[in-house]
């Protein structure tokens, strides 16, 4: 592949070590900032997570939050603004599924991050693996509802509306003038597979190794090391 104008990446699993932020994530700011390639992350966790990662990590320019419900970004003062990707109506319709989820399941509990939430909700995963019935339902339920869901190693996220990873990417790379073929991505989960099927140039972390039977397409290329490890990988050989 040519050298990629831009980085993109999911955050949990391939930028953390499970979820653990640890000193290969700083490495891999430091490396793309050497040479001056953007680091855009495309993730499934909240709103405020973003604001957080904006704040503290000032080499982002902005982040894609939320399973692509909305970008962030922060202009030259200091601030940070919102381009939500869904519609009043889904945002209503996402709010009545969630209230039937928690009256049905009140065991059930929304990720501890829901509250930072507004174009998605999630669930705890390890939740769901100790209740198989249970999971099988709710997911019958979005289903019949239709609501889409998807998972990633921590939460199963679930939005109304028509938002994915690669859509909101592909209006990033719009508005920047930037072409599928520029990019590089990271993943390491299902909630990685639309990315996957949308980009060219895309990379799975070795902890890819176990969904990577349900995965279709697979990413191009599988690093040896898991995670941030495996993105530091693979960074080495391209640049
Ligand atoms: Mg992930």
């Amino acid at each position: 592949m040519q050298s990629p104008k831009i980085v993109l990446s999911d955050f949990d699993g391939t930028l953390t070590d499970h979820t653990e932020l640890g000193p290969v994530f700083f490495e891999i700011i430091d490396f793309l900032k050497k040479r001056k390639i953007p680091l855009l992350i495309v993730t499934g966790r909240s709103l405020s997570w973003g604001h957080f990662l904006l704040t503290h990590v000032s080499y982002l320019k902005g982040v894609i939050v939320e399973g692509g419900g909305a970008y962030l970004w922060r202009d030259s003062n200091g601030d940070i603004h919102e381009h939500g990707f869904v519609s009043a109506k889904d945002l209503a319709r996402l709010e009545d599924a969630t209230i039937e989820i928690k009256e049905r399941y009140p065991k059930i509990r929304l990720s501890a991050d829901s509250f930072g939430r507004k174009y998605d909700r999630a669930i705890e995963l390890h939740d769901l693996e100790k209740k198989p019935k249970t999971h099988q339902e709710i997911e019958s339920f979005l289903h019949a509802s239709g609501i889409h869901f998807s998972c990633s190693n921590v939460h199963m996220n679930f939005w109304a509306g028509d938002i994915s990873k690669q859509n909101a990417s592909q209006w990033f790379l719009d508005q920047n003038k930037l072409t599928k073929d520029q990019l590089v991505y990271f993943g390491d989960s299902m909630n990685d597979q639309g990315m996957f099927a949308s980009f060219p140039y895309t990379v799975g972390v070795a902890n890819i190794a176990s969904i990577l039977g349900k995965l279709n397409p697979a990413p191009v290329h599988i690093t040896k090391a898991p995670g941030p490890h495996g993105v530091m990988e693979r960074l080495n050989q391209i640049f």
